[in-house]
């Protein structure tokens, strides 16, 4: 644990123009391992003037950065992944440190991090403009795709790694330069990758990451007009409030807001393979990623047989210290996660559900939850409306298929839906009739740098990874030249 502490890799300072810098008035906030409560170590406390500072940085850095060939921005986003993979060890410990997940879970969250580096380093040589037919003879029409500007990003803390560089790769590799604003709980992984991005020589201004107040940096990010896109992964109520704040200026936005993923054991469903789905999309960084399925629906006919094979393996989970080995459930990031988890399960169980294990507190104490699981929860319990965030699996009755997609789609969110089926004829009529933007379908893991990823409704807009990611960083501009 010392070790990462002792790195060059831990900057307890903002990175802003090349350079790292304390908040003007030496204000600092200090973070704590949600694990043991200790003190990990400070970052400056920095407001709107710095988020200024920082934009101003970043648009001076803009022509230069915009201007160097494709091959030579890949380049450098390359050198940057080739960095994070061999200080992926340094940048593990550090995030399991300020966010609490196991070990083996921060390692692979760094090679999916450092994946969109990759993946965008060669996506940025294959932005294509177009030529198109002209309706008239003296006239040739032109289509160029060109980088939308400065760039600001804000991000969670259940991906502290991810959630940047999936956003900052592909606006980089497009030529666009960017402000982050980073989760306030996990500072630490996104200065990691600012020290990383200078030695990978990503030049000064072009990446600059703004610690502090998050209505002071966000009104900043929002209301200042050099700022031409925001891009924001946290949740909906946060992504309404910063769509109003960039209506004025009518910034681009990309939305990766809240989800309420239902996940679907069909009468047909392999059940061995549901419950290793159940484990991933339910359990995974403890029930926190917005992909995380809130709500089991069983088929009656397998939903006795299915909640006892799901109840051993839920049993066989190791809550504990992220950095102890063997440790496959981390403690949730704070207090006011655990009290959602436990009025869920509450407000369940008052309205006749039963706990088939877990429901509590773990005796370690702190904010370590028991890995839960309610049984015969009915329709109109709490969490089969809002996201639990956390180690609770509600395991629902269904009877028929129609009546299950209803029950899946009666939501605002979209983001991520499951189901498990061995049926051709079913897996194609269910997952066009569910309303979401992913889909997995007897997978419970749906996230890669290949894949579009992003949801419908109010999960929010535009699409991250994949060829479609790095035109949320682009204009169109279209050329009539006369001739
Ligand atoms: P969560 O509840 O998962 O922390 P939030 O949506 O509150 O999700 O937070 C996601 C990100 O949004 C964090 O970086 C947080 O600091 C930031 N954030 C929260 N409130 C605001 C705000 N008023 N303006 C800008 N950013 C904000």
């Amino acid at each position: 644990m010392t070790d990462s502490l002792q790195s060059p890799l831990f900057r307890q300072h903002a990175y802003i123009n090349g350079q790292w810098l304390s908040a003007r008035n030496s204000a600092t906030q200090s973070i704590f391992n949600p694990a043991t409560g200790e003190l990990i170590g400070t970052v400056p406390m920095m407001g709107r003037e710095e988020a200024r500072q920082a934009i101003a940085a970043a648009d001076q850095a803009l022509p230069a950065w915009r201007a160097l060939p494709a091959r030579e921005r890949s380049a450098r986003l390359r050198a940057w992944f080739d960095l994070m993979l061999e200080h992926q060890e340094v940048l593990a410990r550090l995030m399991t440190m300020e966010q609490g997940k196991p070990l083996a879970e921060a390692r692979n969250e760094i090679l999916y991090a450092a994946s969109f580096m990759e993946w965008f380093a060669e996506e940025g040589k294959r932005v294509y403009g177009d030529v198109i037919p002209s309706p008239q003879a003296d006239k040739r029409l032109l289509v160029l795709k060109q980088p939308v500007g400065v760039a600001a990003a804000i991000t969670p803390w259940n991906f502290p790694s991810a959630m940047i560089t999936r956003k900052a790769a592909p606006a980089l590799a497009a030529g666009c330069t960017m402000v982050l604003k980073p989760a306030p709980q996990t500072p630490f992984s996104a200065l990691a990758l600012a020290a990383l991005a200078s030695s990978a020589g990503i030049p000064a201004g072009v990446f600059n990451v703004v610690t502090g107040s998050a209505e002071e940096i966000g009104g900043e990010f929002t209301g200042n007009p050099i700022v031409r896109k925001l891009t924001f992964t946290g949740s909906t109520p946060i992504g309404r409030l910063l769509m109003a704040q960039c209506a004025h200026d009518v910034k681009k936005m990309s939305l990766e807001l809240g989800g309420n993923a239902p996940f679907i054991v069909f009468e047909d469903a392999d059940l061995d393979k549901a419950v290793q789905g159940v484990l991933i999309a339910k359990y995974r960084n403890n029930g926190q990623t917005c992909v995380c399925t809130n709500r089991l629906y069983v088929h009656d006919s397998v939903y006795d047989a299915f909640a006892a094979k799901l109840k051993t393996a839920v049993e066989a989970l190791k809550v504990g210290n992220g950095l102890d080995s063997g440790v496959t459930i981390g403690p949730l990031i704070n207090d006011a996660a655990v009290h959602k988890v436990e009025a869920h399960i509450s407000d369940a169980v008052g309205k006749g559900a039963s706990v088939l294990t877990g429901g509590k507190l773990h005796a370690l104490g702190g904010t370590f939850f028991q890995p839960t699981i309610l049984t015969n929860v009915p329709h109109d319990a709490l969490v089969a409306g809002e996201e639990t965030f956390g180690p609770l699996a509600p395991l629902f009755r269904f009877q028929d298929e129609a009546e299950v997609i209803a029950r899946a789609n009666d939501t605002e969110y979209g983001l991520a839906a499951y189901f498990y089926t061995e049926s051709l004829s079913r897996i194609f009529r269910v997952a066009e009739a569910l309303e979401y933007g992913m889909v997995g379908i007897n997978s419970g893991s749906i996230s890669n740098e290949v894949a579009p990823f992003g949801g419908v409704k109010a999960s929010g807009l535009g699409r991250e990874g994949s060829k479609y990611g790095i035109e949320e960083y682009l204009e169109i501009k279209y050329l009539n030249i006369g001739c």
